[in-house]
């Protein structure tokens, strides 16, 4: 990937997180504490001032920056699950990644994020839409970027029904079902906006 894709990349996910900020918000008054937009935008707000900086890096040195950002300026629970998804993922991924490292990369991530977050899948979290997510990149063939995309989008409507284990929203217990849980909403729109940036 060169500079202008890398460009691409982090504009249009910082765009997404900036149009649904309310919408991520809103989730999170219902079944949180009503900051994860607030919280996802300043994160990637900060990203994004560092963009011409971070386009010319190499894909590792771009996603450990961001993972880094993240960490210090998103806060909440959030911020370090997805600050050590991006770091993990920036760790494994080559320059120059074929999909297998992808694919790789994407599972060391999603395993920081259950280390750090001491949780695992089935807990009405975003890792509800990140391991439905890489089990479609796994499968692999045609449409692969769409396929992810529309998997996500499911998986984060999946977690509506969903009783919370973790986080803030399991203090609400059997009142945590029935809401769409925040962080599988900001994963499913993230995979989104990656996806289509890779498949434009
Ligand atoms: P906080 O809950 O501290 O206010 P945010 O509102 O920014 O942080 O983020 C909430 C989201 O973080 C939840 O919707 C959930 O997806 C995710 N989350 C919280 N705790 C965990 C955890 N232990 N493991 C995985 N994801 C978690
Ligand atoms: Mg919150």
């Amino acid at each position: 990937m060169n500079t202008a894709q890398h460009r691409a990349l982090i504009q249009s996910v910082v765009d997404t997180v900036r149009e649904h900020a309310d919408e991520l918000t809103t989730l999170d008054m219902a079944i949180g504490d009503g900051d994860h937009g607030l919280n996802l935008r300043r994160g990637f707000d900060a990203v994004l001032a560092q963009l011409d900086t971070l386009a010319a890096a190499t894909l590792p040195e771009l996603c450990r920056a961001v993972g880094s950002t993240l960490i210090m300026k998103v806060g909440g629970a959030s911020g370090p699950l997805y600050g050590s998804l991006f770091t993990a993922f920036g760790k494994a991924i080559p320059p120059e990644p074929a999909l297998a490292d992808a694919e790789r990369a994407f599972a060391a991530g999603i395993e920081a994020v259950k280390r750090i977050g001491r949780s695992d899948v089935g807990q009405k979290t975003m890792l509800d839409v990140l391991a439905p997510a890489l089990e479609e990149l796994a499968a692999g063939g045609p449409g692969l970027a769409a396929r992810v995309k529309r998997r996500a989008a499911a998986a984060a409507e999946a977690t509506v029904p969903m009783k919370a284990i973790k986080g803030r929203a399991s203090f609400l217990g059997e009142r945590s079902v029935g809401h769409m849980d925040p962080g599988a909403r900001s994963s499913s729109l993230i995979i989104a906006a990656v996806c289509e940036t890779l498949e434009g």
